[in-house]
């Protein structure tokens, strides 16, 4: 299953959603702005969290996967309600299994997608603010800025929401709507960077093979005679790793 796959929710959203939220991932801009990419100390390209967080804002409707008391996946939609000091905030009725399971796992996975094919994907844990005045706060705030959510609970049965926060995770930003495709992993609140994909290694005898085979055209012989990935346009899908001849691509 490919990236676009993976990011296709269920559909039917929570009820904790917006009217005004259908149209809004046609008019997340354009691409991601240059300002936010740089590459770290390992050569890959990163992506500024903020602007991710803003994007998953933008998208409003994303999928949020869970786990259910029997272990299995769950996913539905649900609205991005704010976006402040580096916090991801989103709300969830209590009745909802989506709320036990998130007070129980403290655990989600996170993922929006443009119609244009661009996608932002998040995950790590949950945080819930325990004091009930705060959470009155929040819900309000979340109520000013969604202005819709007061059709969906008017008057005080907005209390029956309460408010969740992420603030620390990993993520990956991707642009599959263009040749070959860029991607961008950002990590918010200061966890470590986990990487995945292929790498070559030292047995690779600069063959070519995997170069040709490449369906996003993301591998180079270097001066070395040696082949490179280059890991922000690779799909990950594997296949450089199934036709080498020499074992020299592996995961890393
Ligand atoms: S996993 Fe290998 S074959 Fe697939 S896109 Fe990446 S470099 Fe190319
Ligand atoms: S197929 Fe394997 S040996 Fe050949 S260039 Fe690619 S990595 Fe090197």
């Amino acid at each position: 299953m490919d990236e676009r796959s993976e990011s296709m929710d269920e559909g039917a959203g929570n009820g904790e959603g917006c009217t005004e939220g259908a149209c809004c991932a046609q008019g997340v801009g354009e691409g991601a702005p240059p300002t936010a990419l740089r590459r770290d100390e390992a050569g890959d390209l990163r992506i500024d969290a903020g602007f991710c967080l803003q994007f998953l804002r933008d998208v409003r409707d994303v999928a949020f996967a869970t786990v259910d008391e029997d272990g299995l996946p769950a996913v539905r939609v649900v609205d991005v309600m704010m976006v402040d000091e580096g916090r991801l905030y989103f709300v969830a009725s209590r009745g909802k299994a989506f709320y036990d399971q998130v007070m129980r796992t403290r655990f989600v996975a996170i993922v929006g997608q443009t119609s244009d094919f661009r996608t932002c994907r998040l995950r790590g844990p949950v945080e819930h603010p325990d004091d009930p005045a705060e959470q009155r706060r929040l819900v309000d705030r979340v109520f000013e800025l969604n202005p819709s959510m007061a059709e969906l609970y008017p008057g005080d049965a907005r209390y029956v929401l309460e408010a969740f926060f992420v603030e620390h995770g990993q993520g990956e930003y991707f642009d599959l709507g263009r040749y070959p495709l860029l991607r961008a992993s950002f990590t918010l609140g200061g966890e470590p960077v986990e990487r995945d994909g292929f790498v070559v290694g030292a047995g690779c005898i600069g063959c070519g093979t995997c170069v040709d085979a490449c369906p996003q055209g993301c591998i180079v012989l270097g001066e070395d005679g040696r082949a490179r990935i280059v890991q922000e346009h690779c799909l990950r899908c594997g296949r450089c790793r199934e036709v080498c001849p020499a074992g020299a691509v592996e995961a890393r």
